[in-house]
């Protein structure tokens, strides 16, 4: 019999969390800590050094060797740099194992080969690291051996966010303040914060590693360059949700686990759309944990692929013609006593406190609808939004019959007075359960839809970090609250002044409400006509960080400053550049070392079939080897042209910088490598797999 698995056994293992916290601290030390990570309360770095040395036990009782402050700079990765516990070796040659509350509270990694974007110059290398003591230290077990990780917010010499967690916990600040402010004016006197909370669903691909490595562009670019689709595809939808194969089985088991072991809440899994696609869930959680979770879940995944054989890709699109990776942000607003202030309740038309906040997020999305879309922003996600399996790049809300009709009636006759209901839905078999009908159904084309007590978010891309969008989520909606606030304190009469404020808000901004089918090109125009952004590219997406009222939002709400808006922009202009340049030169690579060379054997080999057909049997029927030379050689020079003009392209694009490289690699190597693809997948259809120089598409996606 194989073993017996308990999830709550295994479950936060290695997770410095608050039962070990409880068993290892003095009271009063955890008492101030639990303030902190629950309260908000400032943290009293006079616990650091106790705290230290409880962590540091804990660790080595679990077989750890070092420590890492670990941190997400603007890489799109984490970084870490592991330091052993050992002191100096004493007089007679022995060391101690040490850790210190500062070792604990600060960092100071070299910052100079992290992305700053004009931040600091590159002299100035200075760059410091800071424990979120909200997010729990954890242990993490690999080749390394055992490893303390601190999770950590990374910082400039003078104070600049160089990272994704600094920004996003000014965020949960910022809505936590405008929110309470919102749910005091309903007469709530308990709750004490409201938390953002998120739940990302994670997609991804699994691949042979043998297969992954024949491939280079798989190996630098994370996703194919080259390929032509196999006779099968996704169109009979027999992988979505099917039966699990026993290799991705295992590979599931041991993701679980060692995702369980780290605290993260893994629980749902299912086979995706595309084949050899899958998707993980874990249970929502607060923001900055969700976010750190979603890295490691993102790690965990590469590196117990690696144990099976296999290679996991987060890339957004991995394979031309199937469906790519997105990671589809589930979010709500929760008070600390379990108040979920998205929740509709059964008749919404008189939860004003809901309707309120409903339209304060209409507004937020309107508003800034730019933001939300440029959040989303990566170069891989440029294949996905708008192409008919992800939601198109206009950003819109989705929110069902039911509070599409409480919406229409307060817009039309200025009250709402009846909310419509989901019925029963009747099986018509004697032995299976009639179900509740919920009031509304789902839509899947919409990138932002209101889902029974939260929105989902579903435009980001798979290898992304969620931060940015939950940065601009909790910013935008904090900046309606606080609009919603500074009217409603001062009403007199506050049930007409909030009625009137619900009606208003939802008359200006109901354009952004689309309950319609998001993919078809209807929409593009009507969206066109209502006057919603559509930035097709990440190109398009960035300038929407530095206008000025995004400055004013951010800075207003103490989130970024002018300055790490900028330098964001440039990093993810140069970022942009990079990506495209990779690709460019590993198509360049694969065409003129592979696939020409393969092309030409092949040709050869047809020539000289020709000849040998023609010399013994003159009679003979040659014409198809002829034909095949005839196709193949103007393929072959289609190539060859192509190849030039992609060398060309990118050689002039190399030498540009910033907004107008990223606009060049769009305008002028986008489209060159497109004009390289095409006649080398055509080839591939025609020359004899044998002699093809890298595993097909039918081979990664169907042999996992
Ligand atoms: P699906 O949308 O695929 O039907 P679920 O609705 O169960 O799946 O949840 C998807 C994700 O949304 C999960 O990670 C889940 O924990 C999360 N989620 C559920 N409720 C909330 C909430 N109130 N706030 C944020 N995330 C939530
Ligand atoms: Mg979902």
């Amino acid at each position: 019999m194989s073993e017996i698995l308990n999830a709550s056994d295994i479950f936060g293992k290695n997770v410095f969390n608050e039962k070990v916290m409880r068993q290892r601290l003095p009271k009063d030390v955890f008492k101030k800590l639990k303030q902190t990570i629950e309260d908000g309360a400032e943290l009293d770095p006079s616990i650091a050094g106790v705290v230290a040395h409880a962590m540091k036990e804990w660790a080595i009782d679990h077989g750890a060797t070092h420590f890492t402050h670990w941190f997400q700079p603007l890489t799109g990765v984490t970084a870490e740099k592991h330091d052993a516990f050992i002191s100096a070796p004493t007089p007679e040659g022995k060391v101690i194992l040490e850790f210190s509350g500062k070792e604990l509270i600060k960092g100071e990694p070299d910052a100079s080969s992290f992305p700053s974007g004009g931040l600091r110059a590159t002299f100035e290398a200075r760059g410091y690291t800071s424990w979120d003591c909200t997010s729990p230290a954890f242990l993490r077990e690999d080749s390394c051996g055992v490893t303390l990780c601190i999770p950590t917010a990374f910082y400039s010499y003078k104070g600049e966010a160089l990272d994704q967690k600094t920004p996003l916990l000014r965020s949960m600040q910022a809505i936590n303040d405008q929110s309470m402010r919102i749910v005091r004016l309903f007469g709530n006197t308990a709750s004490k914060r409201v938390i953002p909370c998120v739940g990302p669903e994670q997609e991804y691909f699994l691949v042979d590693r043998d297969k992954y490595l024949q491939r280079k562009d798989l190996v630098y670019a994370g996703r194919t360059l080259f390929g032509a689709m196999p006779p099968k595809g996704q169109e009979l939808e027999d992988h979505y949700f099917g039966a699990i194969r026993d290799r991705v089985g295992a590979y599931m088991k041991d993701l679980n686990i060692e995702l369980w072991k780290l605290g993260v809440t893994a629980r749902t899994q299912h086979n995706e759309a595309a084949p050899a696609q899958h998707e993980l869930a874990p249970i929502y959680d607060e923001a900055n944990l969700a976010v750190d979770h979603n890295q490691m879940t993102m790690e965990t995944m590469k590196k117990v692929a690696y144990r099976h054989n296999m290679t996991c890709l987060l890339h957004e699109k991995p394979f031309a013609g199937v469906n790519g990776s997105g990671k589809h942000n589930n979010w709500s607003l929760t008070t600390d006593d379990g108040i979920n202030l998205l929740s509709p309740g059964d008749t919404p038309h008189e939860n004003v406190q809901f309707l309120l906040v409903l339209a304060c997020i209409l507004k937020a999305v309107d508003v800034h609808a730019d933001l939300l879309r440029e959040s989303a922003a990566d170069v891989g996600n440029d294949h996905r939004l708008g192409a008919n399996e992800a939601p198109p790049a206009i950003i819109s809300v989705f929110l069902g019959e039911q509070l599409e009709d409480v919406i229409d009636q307060l817009c039309s006759n200025g009250e709402a007075t009846h909310s419509k209901q989901g019925g029963t839905l009747k099986t018509g078999v004697a032995t299976l359960p009639d179900l509740d009908q919920d009031a509304t159904d789902r839509n899947r084309t919409s990138p932002f839809a209101f889902n029974g007590n939260k929105f989902e978010f579903r435009m980001v891309g798979a290898s992304d970090s969620v931060a940015p969008s939950n940065v601009v989520l909790n910013t935008i909606v904090a900046e309606a609250f606080k609009e919603a606030a500074d009217v409603l304190e001062q009403a007199e009469d506050f049930e007409a002044a909030v009625h009137d404020l619900i009606k208003n808000l939802l008359t200006e901004h109901r354009r952004i409400i689309f309950n319609g089918n998001g993919y078809s090109e209807a929409w593009v125009q009507e969206a066109e006509k209502r006057g919603l952004p559509n930035m097709k590219t990440m190109v398009d997406a960035i300038p929407a960080l530095t206008t000025e009222k995004a400055v004013k939002l951010y800075e207003e709400f103490g989130v970024f400053t002018r300055a790490e808006l900028e330098s964001r922009a440039e990093i993810e202009y140069e970022n942009y550049s990079k990506i495209i340049n990779i690709e460019a030169r590993t198509m360049i690579d694969m065409a003129s070392k592979q696939i020409i060379p393969a092309v030409i054997k092949y040709t050869t080999q047809l020539a000289n079939s020709l000849n040998a057909v023609k010399q013994a049997c003159p009679e003979a029927d040659s014409s198809v080897q002829a034909e095949l030379l005839i196709e193949t050689s103007a393929l072959l020079s289609d190539m060859k042209v192509a190849l030039a003009a992609l060398t060309d392209a990118v050689a002039v694009c190399v030498k540009m910088e910033s907004k107008a490289q990223a606009l060049a690699y769009r305008e002028k190597v986008v489209p060159a490598m497109e004009a390289l693809r095409t006649p080398a997948d055509k080839l591939e259809m025609i020359v004899d797999k044998e002699l093809w120089p890298f595993p097909s598409y039918g081979d990664l996606m169907f042999e996992v």
